[in-house]
């Protein structure tokens, strides 16, 4: 694969609902491959299999269909191309966090539910954050072995280091550094061998060939521990851009809770697919220019990621509006 090619994703939780804040990270992912004739690929991140919500995926693929974000590649090439779906690449987790386990820097941790809760309780008493006290790293590779062979449960840990810095940085918010003894030895793989999700989003958006990963500001202040990994495994940090939040009044961030500005609801309301594409394009990136009104090929062919803004951006309905000609 061309790691130089500009690729890029998006890679949606199938949580039921996509407003129009999500469809915004989409579209952004969309234009940046497109700018410069690259790949644009979906990802569905349903390994958190609590939070599923039936259907949800039709709802985030009819959404893309109708508003012309088309990806490049899936599974299946040859018949219709589908995204690719996490759940569906399950035992690829486990290989690469026995990977790491190789590398040491990962490890096996048989440590009990009533352990982790005893550490949490010391740590709660102590006013400290919580942190896995790297008990199991002690386990020699005679009793790993027993263990396992034993059929017991167990997660794989990341092994941070202690001390040290970890810097991320992001084209859009610059740059974050966290003290190494803040992070916690995170889970990479759950004890139903399904992997986290920070996890199978490095891996995936590494073995994809992912160049620009465009995401919500939400996320950044977890990127750091995203840094740790791809430092772990030894491979490329993507160019990250992390989007401003919208929001729906001056204290609020659109929210699927709330019910705000969903995609289906503005086409149901009349709105032309168009407008909308063009209002959310605008809605945190500034093309330098006064020109307004866009069609997506004119996006494609401006767009310039530099450009996004980091202040949170207001939804504004009249605005929308307005470009759906109704003033
Ligand atoms: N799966 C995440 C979400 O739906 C996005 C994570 C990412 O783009 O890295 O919010
Ligand atoms: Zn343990």
């Amino acid at each position: 694969m061309n790691h130089d090619r500009v690729r890029t994703r998006y890679a949606p939780s199938p949580t039921g609902y996509m407003h129009v804040g999500n469809l915004r990270t989409a579209l952004y992912a969309y234009l940046i491959a497109k700018h410069d004739g690259g790949d644009f690929i979906l990802r569905i991140e349903d390994t958190d299999q609590g939070r599923y919500v039936e259907g949800a995926v039709d709802v985030i693929y009819n959404a893309l269909r109708l508003s012309g974000l088309i990806h490049d590649e899936g599974p299946d090439i040859g018949g219709p191309v589908g995204p690719y779906v996490q759940s569906e690449r399950k035992p690829l987790y486990k290989e690469y966090a026995e990977k790491l386990v190789e590398k040491g820097e990962a490890y096996y941790c048989f440590c009990t539910e009533e352990r982790l809760e005893a550490l949490r309780s010391q740590a709660e008493a102590l006013k400290t954050p919580y942190k896995y006290d790297k008990h199991c790293l002690g386990l020699s590779t005679e009793e790993i072995k027993e263990k396992l062979s034993n059929g017991e449960p167990y997660v794989i840990r990341q092994n941070n280091p202690k001390t040290g810095v970890t810097t991320f940085d992001d084209d859009i918010y610059g740059s974050i550094s966290v003290d190494n003894a803040e992070l916690d030895d995170m889970i990479l793989l759950k004890s139903d061998g399904m992997p986290t999700y920070n996890f199978a989003n490095v891996v995936d958006d590494h073995l994809m060939g992912i160049t620009h990963v465009v995401r919500g500001s939400e996320y950044l202040s977890s990127s750091p521990k995203y840094n740790r990994l791809y430092e772990a495994f030894g491979w490329n940090i993507p160019v990250y851009v992390h989007c401003p939040p919208i929001m729906r009044d001056a204290h609020n961030k659109l929210s699927k809770r709330k019910g705000d500005a969903s995609f289906e609801d503005l086409l149901e309301k009349g709105f032309l697919k168009e407008a909308v594409m063009n209002y959310i394009a605008l809605l945190g990136w500034n093309p330098g220019t006064d020109q307004e009104i866009f069609s997506l090929k004119e996006l494609i062919e401006i767009f310039d990621y530099r450009k996004i803004n980091k202040a949170p951006a207001m939804f504004d309905m009249e605005k929308l509006k307005w470009m759906n000609g109704e003033y």
